[in-house]
């Protein structure tokens, strides 16, 4: 089988290996579509080193091939997609569920093999069934769209709140999704074109541009106090958190889902205090009462399908690989999503 995998800095290739029998408690899927993440793109730019001759990919769903004898909860031929949280199973945190803070938590394609490959192998417990009528590349979109579903349950998001979703990247996109779930009105900040575009087909209420015009409504939000939740999705080295906790209404909440590479931002403490707004950091999914995140987006996804897959833009086979990254991260490919096919010969 074919794989796809580090060979040096920004620099992928394509290799024929053995495949192998999953172990007693694990999964091996036949990938229909891995999609390319934003810190995908780090190891990519070189921003951290990969693991030469790891397999990258965290985002991805397709059919399962094989399983362990422990595993029970799905079959030979079901549609699947990887929560790709790797964890000891066994401290307090991953007893009560919050196992994405584990302090041995890695990420399946960060440490272990991910799904740019025809075949992988997970643990069977990170194998979620998909619901009927979505496919791969669908499947494959639950993982950042969890996200969001992860902030918003961290802060209770009620029907009819107000949430502004600062960015519109694939987080941001999905977190519209999240949100429309949750009966939330939607206001979205998006800097491109393609994005704002995205954004209203994937139904935000409202969407507005960092122009003259975005600038004005901004504050024209701020001072009707109106709204509730306040997502920013940006992270990077940008002002986007201060834009956040300005724009939240008094007792409002902040959720915190961007990756801040840079180094400190900006905290307003007596705009935070006076207004007694909360700034609450939010870190992929975890499950709770019941449920699991990653689960909840999986059904989602299945609620908005013909919509969320506008996010999507770009589909490329596993030979092209390199060129997918390079897509990916071309600003003038106005890419969303870009997906590998590793079992289609022909896209
Ligand atoms: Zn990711
Ligand atoms: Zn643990």
């Amino acid at each position: 089988m074919h794989l796809a995998r580090w060979s040096d800095v920004g620099q992928l290739e394509v290799a024929d290996v053995a495949l192998v029998p999953p172990e007693h408690d694990e999964v091996q899927i036949e990938i229909g579509s891995a999609g390319i993440c934003g810190s995908d793109l780090h190891f990519f730019r070189g921003d951290f080193p990969a693991r030469i001759g790891l397999t990258p990919g965290h985002e991805f769903g397709g059919t399962v091939s094989a399983v362990g004898a422990d595993v029970k909860h799905i079959k030979e031929g079901d549609l699947v997609g990887v929560e790709p949280l790797l964890r000891c199973g066994m401290c307090p945190f991953c007893i009560s569920g919050d196992y994405h803070v584990c302090a041995d938590h890695g990420v399946i394609g960060e440490i272990q093999n991910g799904g740019m490959a025809q075949f992988t192998t997970v643990p069977g417990l990170t194998a979620f069934k998909a619901p009927q009528g979505i496919d791969a590349e669908l499947v494959a979109l639950a993982e950042p769209l969890a996200c969001s579903v992860h902030g918003f349950d961290k802060v209770c998001l009620r029907g009819h709140e107000t949430v502004f979703i600062l960015g519109a990247g694939s987080i941001g996109l999905t977190a519209i999704l999240a949100a429309r779930a949750n009966g939330a009105h939607t206001i979205v900040l998006a800097r491109h074109p393609h994005q704002q575009a995205a954004a209203r087909s994937l139904g935000a209420d409202e969407v507005i541009g960092e122009d003259e015009a975005g600038v004005a409504r901004m504050e024209e939000l701020r001072r009707a106090r109106v709204v509730d939740v306040a997502v920013e999705t940006v992270g990077g080295k940008g002002d986007t958190l201060m834009q956040a906790q300005l724009i939240v209404r008094p007792k409002g909440k902040v959720v915190v889902l961007g990756v801040f590479s840079g180094g400190p931002v900006n905290i307003h403490p007596l705009y935070l205090a006076a207004r007694e707004v909360e700034i609450i950091g939010s870190m992929t999914y975890a499950g709770s009462e019941g449920h699991t995140d990653y689960q909840i987006a999986l059904d989602v996804i299945q609620d908005y399908a013909e919509e969320a897959r506008c996010l999507v833009t770009h589909t490329f086979s596993l030979d092209e690989v390199n060129t997918a990254f390079a897509t990916a991260l071309d600003k003038a490919s106005e890419s969303i999503k870009v997906h590998l096919k590793p079992n289609s010969l022909v896209v």
